[in-house]
């Protein structure tokens, strides 16, 4: 039986955690629907004590889950559906069907966005009705700088890939929960990982043309445009952004890196040196040779206690004696060479090395990268970079060439780099749970797959160009069968035909990041468009309410809308006062005062307007806009506790001034139990009572 049980992990229940693990009770936190809460829904808090400058609500919920864990807080995704009283303490029954026990339990489940209860509002739900739109379920990776990540774990001022190929900083973050359908999109060529949206979420896609030509090389196709996922067909083409950049490095410089000195001959000094110790030159040239060199490296090599270590299979001592020039060239530094069976060791003892390479490129298969610089260099040193790959862990396949790779990292900018260099590279992936269905041998050894297995193919009428960059005539090449062409580069852009559609039930997280200057983001598959605020990108639009939430949407809102139209049910707001000042000197953003919403309007497929009634006149007129933003509340979470606690008429659970509920052993914290303050530090005080409370209880003091 768990000590003290905290429901939600928004401010309240984050405080309530740390105090409670501070004083040793272990609490377990269950997330609850809204992982995080309300703050994780907003941009930027000003009024919070110690932030002088502001701090954004997911941070500051990020911030005070890492000290809750600090001190000993557990954490599990769940939500409960009923309390029910037992002998020594309470038992909980979970979502997930799980039942849990505990002695105490605070809630602080907070209070979920309300919606006007309108039939029509249903209808456009994400087609222009919103909340606060977010769409990609939880772990759907997408191309971060650097490596491919969760949309759920980008954080923001990480830069993301957008659709014209340029890394943008993510300025914004949201979740919610979903139940329901969401779209599959298995595009041709990249298949590591389908696209899975929400059927509202936009994704960049050209028509084809009908019937022009068997072969997609002559497929005519009309102009790009933001298509919903859910509208998307199989005579769609998916867009892939292609970075265009070129960046040259000339140089790096090791002192730097690693953060070491430099004598006076300008080599390293290293921290720890032997009598033995060579000293390495502290400026190493970016050129191809260098480039080849960590192509070998991300592919044979692997980082040891002493050093790093290279293997090479038999026939490969041409790459052999290229790594031992290239170490003695650049590095000063010769290399040990071992023939150990049919294997060839290069062993390099340099400390500084060793340490240089990890630091760049990673320490285990599976985490291997290139720092995000890689990907703007010049193509030419980025085709030596492959070419190094290929050397290791390619291999030739009756119709192309292969590489293959553990690391997801390395899959996302490999496809970057040879988009670059104009191929078009086919992914796959194996899981190692399918890997490790059938028994695998290697060298008489069994082996067991820890990670995913990538397979990177280039095939077709891109072997041609593959086989001039490694130098190895593919023999594919001599039939003269013409090649089937499934995809092609114009311009900035992959084309990618859709190879499946699907539709998937989903229950959970649902995700969605904001981006600067363009709003859109990209994934193994597809670019997607943020389908919040920027959506409505030169737009008309309202927004519902009279609260801090509704200035605070409007103001967020004049970034894209070209007019914001507040809507309100009184003739003054109940905003505090500075957000009301904000709204009402900002020129795009208009006031109706007395009206209320009785209908939403629309052609079938989007909203159009909304029908409003003057409260003073009763008259009903019409209003055009594309989006309509509800801010009116938010409803406390508490249909499960019915029959169990006391509640108000509008479902606040009645607490006492120290966080003590009816029931003995059940404290409230938060907005769930606040209809008056509803402020992030009222919630973390309560949060703050509601533990203290709890450990007297439990300690048999009340
Ligand atoms: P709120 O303060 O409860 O405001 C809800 C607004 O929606 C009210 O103006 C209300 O009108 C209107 N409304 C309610 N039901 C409606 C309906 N069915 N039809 C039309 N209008 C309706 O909620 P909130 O703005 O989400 O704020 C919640 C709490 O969080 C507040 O305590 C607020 O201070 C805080 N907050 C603070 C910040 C910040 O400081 N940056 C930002 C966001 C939220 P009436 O006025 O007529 O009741």
């Amino acid at each position: 039986m768990e000590n003290l049980i905290i429901l939600g992990t928004g401010i309240a229940g984050l405080t309530a955690a740390i105090y409670a693990a501070r004083a040793n009770l272990s609490p377990l936190l269950l997330s609850g629907r809204e992982d995080g809460g309300q703050l994780t829904l907003t941009t930027a808090v000003e009024n919070f004590p110690g932030f002088p400058n502001g701090v954004q609500g997911p941070e500051l919920i990020a911030v005070c889950k890492q000290q809750a864990e600090k001190f000993g807080a557990r954490f599990k995704v769940d939500a409960v559906t009923t309390v029910k009283k037992i002998s020594k303490g309470f038992e909980l029954q979970l979502e997930s069907g799980e039942k849990i026990q505990a002695k105490t339990i605070i809630i602080a489940t907070g209070a979920s966005a309300r919606w006007l209860g309108l039939e029509s509002e249903q209808k456009y739900k994400g087609r222009g009705v919103t909340t606060c739109a977010t769409c990609l379920p939880t772990g759907s990776t997408i191309v971060a700088n650097n490596a491919p990540k969760a949309i759920d774990k980008i954080e923001e001022g990480e830069q993301v890939l957008t659709y014209d190929g340029t890394f943008q900083k993510v300025v914004g973050k949201g979740s919610r929960p979903f139940k329901g359908k969401l779209v599959k999109i298995i595009p041709r060529y990249f298949r590591e990982e389908p696209t899975l949206l929400t059927p509202e979420h936009p994704v960049y896609a050209a028509k084809m043309k009908r019937g022009v030509g068997a072969n997609y090389r002559d497929m005519k196709w009309e102009e790009p445009q933001w298509v919903p996922a859910g509208e998307l067909r199989k005579d769609h083409i998916l867009l892939y952004p292609i970075v265009s950049k070129t960046i040259d490095v000339v140089n790096i410089k090791i002192a730097d890196i690693l953060k070491l000195d430099v004598d006076e001959k300008g080599y390293i000094k290293n921290n720890y040196e032997t009598y033995t110790a060579r000293r390495i030159p502290n400026i190493v040239p970016i050129n191809r040779d260098f480039m080849r060199l960590i192509g070998y490296f991300l592919a044979e090599g692997s980082i040891t206690p002493r050093g790093i270590n290279f293997y090479f299979g038999p026939k490969d001592k041409e790459y052999v004696d290229d790594t031992i020039r290239i170490f003695k060239t650049f590095f000063d530094y010769d290399v040990a060479v071992k023939q150990e069976g049919s294997v060839w060791r290069i062993e390099c003892y340099a400390g500084i090395l060793r340490d240089l390479f990890q630091k760049l490129f990673g320490k285990y298969s599976y985490g291997k990268s290139l720092p995000h610089w890689f990907v703007y260099l010049p193509v030419d040193k980025q085709a030596e970079l492959v070419k190094g790959y290929y050397r290791g862990d390619g291999g030739i396949k009756p119709e192309g060439f292969s590489l293959v790779t553990n690391s997801p990292k390395l899959v996302a900018q490999f496809k970057t780099i040879l988009l670059r260099l104009g191929i078009i590279v086919g992914i796959s992936r194996r899981s190692k749970d399918v890997l490790n269905k059938t028994k695998n041998v290697f060298n008489g050894r069994e082996i067991k797959f820890k990670h995913d297995r990538y397979e990177l193919e280039i095939g077709g009428s891109y072997l041609r160009l593959a086989s001039d960059m490694f130098g190895v005539e593919h023999p594919h090449l001599k039939n003269k069968k013409r090649n089937n062409e499934f995809a092609w580069i114009k311009g900035n852009y992959a084309y990618l035909p859709i190879r499946r559609l699907e539709t998937v039930d989903y229950d959970g997280e649902v995700h969605n990041i904001a981006v600067e200057n363009n709003n859109t983001y990209v994934t193994a598959g597809a670019i997607v468009h943020n389908c919040d605020g920027a959506f409505f990108k030169n737009k008309e639009v309202i927004v519902i309410g009279g609260g801090d939430s509704a200035m605070e949407e409007s103001l967020f809102l004049t970034k894209f809308a070209s007019k914001i139209t507040i809507i309100h049910r009184r003739d003054s707001f109940r905003a505090s006062k500075i957000m009301q000042e904000r709204v009402f000197k900002h020129e795009k953003i208009k006031v109706l005062w007395n009206k209320e919403i009785i209908d939403v309007l629309g052609n079938g497929k989007i909203v159009t307007g909304v029908k409003l009634k003057d409260i003073v006149t009763g008259k009903t007129t019409d209003f055009s806009c594309h989006g309509v933003f509800l801010a009116i509340g938010h409803v406390p979470n508490t249909s499960f506790l019915h029959g169990m606690l006391e509640m108000d008429e509008l479902g606040y659970l009645k607490a006492d001034a120290w966080t003590h509920t009816k029931v003995p052993g059940i404290f409230a914290a938060g907005d769930v139990q606040d209809r008056r303050f509803r402020q992030a530090i009222t919630a973390a005080g309560s949060g703050c009572m509601a533990a203290m409370e709890a450990e007297k209880y439990l300690a048999g003091m009340e």
